[in-house]
């Protein structure tokens, strides 16, 4: 059984991206389905020769409910219960916003270790902002751009090295 590494966070802050970037060229096509959305939710990343599960819970809760935390928690909450490893995506250019504070409740009560994956860090200011998420408490925050594909390399080693 693979390690399970499960993406969560608000909508828009690129947890799509960076499952995409993340899975790489083994991505696959999925059909549309009505009520849901068409992103594909699940893969198995390979880095450095071994490999883990991920998956992006943007991909099951329908994009108007994403909006409510609570249901991001319960519809991906058999995702969640077998997570080894919780990726929480943050937006670094927007910051701390109450939907991210009203999250990071249900969060902490999952009780599972959390990285803190600060995106869109493209320029310095960017970077120094994504402190501002060490508020909450979680130890370890990895500033990326899931776009650029800066950073990504970093969060794999420090998967690996967790799982
Ligand atoms: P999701 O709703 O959390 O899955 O977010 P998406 O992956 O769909 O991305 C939301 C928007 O943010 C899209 O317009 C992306 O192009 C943009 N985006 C995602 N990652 C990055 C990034 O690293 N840098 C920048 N500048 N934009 C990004
Ligand atoms: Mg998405």
């Amino acid at each position: 059984l693979l390690p399970s590494v499960v993406i969560l966070g608000r909508p828009n802050v690129g947890k799509s991206t960076l499952f995409n970037k993340l899975i790489g060229r083994r991505q696959a096509i999925v059909g549309d389905e009505p009520g849901i959305t068409r992103d594909r939710h699940y893969g198995v990343v390979e880095w450095l020769g071994r490999n883990f599960e991920l998956v992006d819970t943007g991909g099951i809760v329908p994009d108007d409910e994403a909006i409510i935390p609570v249901n991001i928690f319960r519809q991906a909450s058999f995702a969640i219960e077998g997570a080894t490893l919780l990726l929480w995506v943050v937006d670094a250019r927007e910051g701390v916003t109450p939907l991210d504070e009203e999250l990071v409740r249900h969060l902490r009560a999952t009780g599972k270790p959390v990285f803190i994956v600060a995106n869109k860090v493209e320029s310095e200011s960017v970077r120094a902002a994504a402190g501002e998420f060490y508020r909450f408490g979680f130890d370890t925050l990895f500033p990326v751009s899931a776009e650029h594909g800066t950073g990504t390399a970093e969060l794999l080693d420090a998967i690996l090295d967790f799982t």
